[in-house]
């Protein structure tokens, strides 16, 4: 019956601040590696040549003043040199470019040394994660790049540990571990250096764990200080009084379910003038405020964007977007810092398009809230009120007494891909997700540590039964580039793409604006009236940001290419039809190169070959439930894959119970990532899993070749 109701459900279904470019960039005094410091990275904007951390600045505008590429020579530009990581799970990093050496990450928090004038592999370091590890992993086993500090390269790793590499050889300096490592944290995000400190968050705020940031010594990797986001057991005490003013916002016994939440996964900018850092915090654990905070309360600081001291991590304001967030609408969201005239006055505004659906300018010196409007879809709230500085909700949107189907999804009107912001036309280039889930309150709700606690149950449940139903939906799974003024808080303009799930955003003098794309494109646009001028096709879908650096008087445009994440993992049902497959590389493109990429003479498919149905409807049932809970996060909503793990409808294991069971319960290919889940189930319960996989393959069998007779006919 649950199913029934969640198939209803789904049915319903320029000019800021002159740039003074007679400003020399500093220069390193070595040809060391890596030798960035406080000065070159204050000075980053001038530093046109070099990419030296993951927004480029600490501003994290990503927007580069190179401009041989450009709207008129855009043309010209062909693939240079591409490096393979031969992985097939989802790259998302940032690549850095200093002083000629590329350093980029790919999953699994692996790292890669390269010349970037041509591609040549200088070294690797693996810190071989265990790969059971990523039960603990909503969103793949990703990574978002590295930040460099005087000759060493800082990586957060899957499994929690912070990594010193020599930048020269990428041997380990140092190497610590930032979480309790028996608790569900991962990391996915790339650090960054403030004057010798080394900031890294993480997450796991699905699963159960209390999100905090912390700074490290580069050299030792001794921990300077750590800044919890949200407030633990008061019985024991508060860390600090921003803590003890959090808990004032809570109710009930949040700590008791694996700790509130609240994790800093992404985003972090900083203003070295005003001395104060940045820091984006996630969803609460679980989603549901009704199981998290019974009673209400604004639950501080989740959803929040907080500044701190970068020397103590002491905290100087907040605003939190979404007050008593119960739909995982993070404020991880990349956060963007520039001075813009507005009223007539220049202020310094702080940029941020979190998950909500709202696009927010504050005053980044005092937290006030300027402006804010829809940049997205928006039906969980009508809008702002600049007053209050909260939205307004839409009645019954909490989904309380009856489900809700909101708009934007748990995957955010914009997700970690990052923004970009050209002080040349004044717009910000945000890749925009524009579609809806369903929302419901659980007929019980048990927390298992470890396991994704959503505490909702419309998402769990997601697709309907009918086929005709999930057709219909397609059209609804929107992604664009868009082109947002923050100044009006207006739209300037549009380009849809085929799908959800794009790449992040670069913005260039060139008046151009590069993004990939989910179905297998890198292109680039004019910034200021989004004209599609050049594309490549990278056989695979692009979702981390693209970057650019200059030797020698040549410009190099580059993306870590490689499709993967949450979205393509989760919606296996949209996805899979125009599957490309995950060829996982970087891709660097200059003007007059012609570099060819090799054939992909494959596709990913599902061979369906069931065993007959022999188990009862209960237990298929039962299945379908538990899949859901456990397996969905990998293999796909209703055991739909996107295929960049086994879609289990085609998995020769089904027509095994003992075979079967050995996978789910005794982790036999737990070093290929397949953990064990005797935690979480016993035998009948995987047993179960078993004969709703069955069902599910059968369906898939029967639409397989119905369309295969359907595509004959035409
Ligand atoms: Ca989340």
């Amino acid at each position: 019956m649950i199913r029934a109701l969640i198939a209803a459900l789904f049915s319903i279904l320029a000019a800021c601040g002159d740039r003074q470019s007679e400003v020399v960039a500093p220069q390193p005094e070595t040809t060391a590696a890596a030798a960035v410091d406080a000065a070159r990275l204050l000075a980053a904007d001038d530093d046109t040549a070099n990419w030296l951390s993951y927004g480029r600045t600490y501003s994290e505008q990503r927007y580069s003043p190179l401009k041989q590429v450009n709207t008129d020579s855009v043309a010209g530009l062909g693939l240079a040199w591409s490096f393979d990581f031969n992985t097939q799970r989802g790259i998302e990093a940032t690549s850095l470019v200093i002083d000629g050496v590329m350093y980029t990450t790919s999953s699994w928090s692996i790292v890669h040394a390269l010349d970037a004038r041509t591609g040549e592999h200088l070294w690797t370091y693996d810190p071989e994660v265990d790969r059971e590890k990523i039960k603990h992993g909503c969103c793949d086993a990703v990574n978002r790049g590295v930040a460099a500090w005087k000759g060493q390269v800082f990586v957060g790793v899957f499994d929690g540990r912070l990594v010193a590499l020599d930048a020269a050889t990428g041997k380990v300096n140092w190497s610590i571990d930032t979480v309790d490592s028996a608790l569900p944290y991962t990391i996915t995000g790339a650090p960054r250096v403030i004057d010798g400190k080394v900031l890294i968050g993480n997450g796991g705020a699905e699963f159960g764990v209390r999100g905090f940031l912390s700074a490290y010594d580069v050299d030792s990797g001794d921990m300077i200080w750590r800044f919890y986001t949200v407030p633990g057991n008061p019985e024991l005490g508060f860390e600090n009084d921003a803590m003890k003013m959090a808990a004032e916002t809570w109710n009930g016994q949040w700590w008791e379910l694996g700790g509130g939440g609240g994790t800093v996964w992404d985003a972090m900018a900083y203003d070295p003038e005003l001395d104060l850092l940045y820091i984006g915090v996630g969803n609460g654990t679980p989603w549901n405020r009704e199981i998290r905070s019974p009673g209400g309360g604004d639950n501080l600081f989740l959803s929040s964007i907080v500044a701190l001291r970068p020397d103590s991590g002491e905290y100087v304001w907040h605003y939190q977007t979404t007050p008593g967030e119960t739909w995982d609408y993070t404020a991880t969201q990349h956060i963007i810092l520039a001075d813009m005239e507005l009223g007539g006055e220049v202020r310094k505004v702080l940029m941020q398009a979190p998950k909500n659906g709202f696009f927010y300018v504050l005053d980044r010196a005092s937290g006030e809230l300027i402006s804010a409007n829809n940049y997205t879809n928006v039906t969980w709230a009508t809008h702002v009120d600049m007053e209050t500085g909260r939205p307004v909700e839409v009645d019954g949107a909490r989904y309380i007494d009856s489900p809700f189907v909101v708009t934007p999804s748990y995957l955010g009107g914009h997700n970690w891909h990052p923004m970009s912001y050209s002080p040349d036309t004044g717009l910000v280039y945000i890749p925009v997700l524009d579609f809806p889930a369903a929302y419901g309150q659980p007929e019980d709700f048990l927390y298992r540590p470890g396991t994704a606690n959503t505490g909702t149950s419309g998402v769990v449940g997601s697709l309907p039964d009918s086929q005709a139903e999930r057709d219909a939906m397609r059209p609804l799974m929107q992604g664009r580039l868009l082109a947002w003024n923050p100044r009006t808080q207006e739209e300037a303009w549009r380009v849809e793409h085929n799908g959800p799930w794009n790449g992040g955003t670069l913005a260039t003098a060139g008046n151009l604006v590069f993004q990939g794309t989910a179905d297998g494109k890198f292109a680039a646009f004019t910034a200021n009236t989004g004209e599609r001028l050049w594309d490549f096709g990278t056989q695979t879908g692009v979702v981390a940001a693209p970057m650019t650096y200059e030797i020698d008087g040549e410009q190099y445009l580059s993306v870590a290419a490689g499709w993967g994440g949450a979205y393509a993992l989760v919606f296996g049902e949209y996805v899979q039809a125009e599957s490309l497959p995950n060829v996982s590389r970087v891709l660097t493109f200059k003007l007059g190169a012609d570099g060819q990429l090799p054939e992909v003479d494959w596709r990913p498919s599902v061979v369906f070959n069931p065993p007959p149905r022999t188990a009862s409807e209960d237990a298929e049932e039962a299945g379908f439930a538990l899949y859901q809970d456990t397996c969905m996060g990998c293999h796909g909503l209703n055991a739909v894959s996107g295929l960049l793990v086994p879609d289990l409808r085609g998995s020769g294991l089904i027509h095994d119970a003992d075979s079967w069971d050995k996978v789910v319960r005794e982790g036999i290919l737990a070093k290929r990532g397949m953990a064990s889940f005797a935690d979480y189930l016993d035998r009948e319960q995987s047993e179960a899993i078993r004969a709703y996989i069955i069902r599910e393959a059968h369906r898939g069998k029967q639409l397989q070749e119905a369309r295969a007779a359907a595509s004959a006919a035409r």
